[in-house]
């Protein structure tokens, strides 16, 4: 996979840095947090290594976590983007181009581990084939990209 980077804009890239820097490591250990490891792999740094939080932060990145990342980061978004604005989407009925962008986002998410989890209420991981949807969800201090089962985003409602 290529990396679009370059066609991205300032404004974009700083937004999915963002989304990228919301997946902390449950432990960040005191290589990392010296700037001498990577913060979720624990790699050696080199010259690709990327500083994560310039000025603030000793943290830094090696190439493979970050870019990883950053593609779940922008397939999230894609998908997202896409549901938003789709008519079949918002009936709502199956959409196959939603198929598609999700699939890409489960892909990116299972190369880092991880799955897709209901931010919306029951909390549970969402299989391959359960109907749902990504959203933002509105945490304590941001908004935060997340995912629902679609029965679980008809019961909440609006209720915060
Ligand atoms: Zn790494
Ligand atoms: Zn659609
Ligand atoms: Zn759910």
């Amino acid at each position: 996979m290529t990396t679009p980077l370059t066609v991205l804009s300032a404004e974009d890239q700083v937004w999915l840095h963002g989304l990228v820097m919301i997946h902390m490591p449950a432990r960040v250990t005191p290589e990392a947090m010296a700037g001498h490891g990577c913060l979720w792999c624990q790699a050696p740094m080199d010259t690709s290594s990327i500083d994560l939080a310039p000025g603030v932060n000793q943290w830094r990145s090696c190439a493979v976590c970050y870019l990883a990342r950053l593609a779940s980061a922008m397939t999230w978004r894609d998908w997202h983007t896409h549901t938003e604005a789709c008519a079949t989407c918002l009936q709502p009925e199956d959409c196959m181009v939603a198929r598609g962008r999700r699939a890409q986002h489960e892909r990116t998410l299972a190369a880092l581990g991880e799955a897709l989890r209901c931010t919306a209420r029951c909390r549970l991981t969402i299989g391959t084939g359960d109907p749902a949807v990504p959203i933002i969800w509105e945490g304590e201090a941001a908004s935060y990209p997340g995912y629902a089962h679609v029965s679980c985003l008809a019961r909440s409602g609006r209720e915060v």
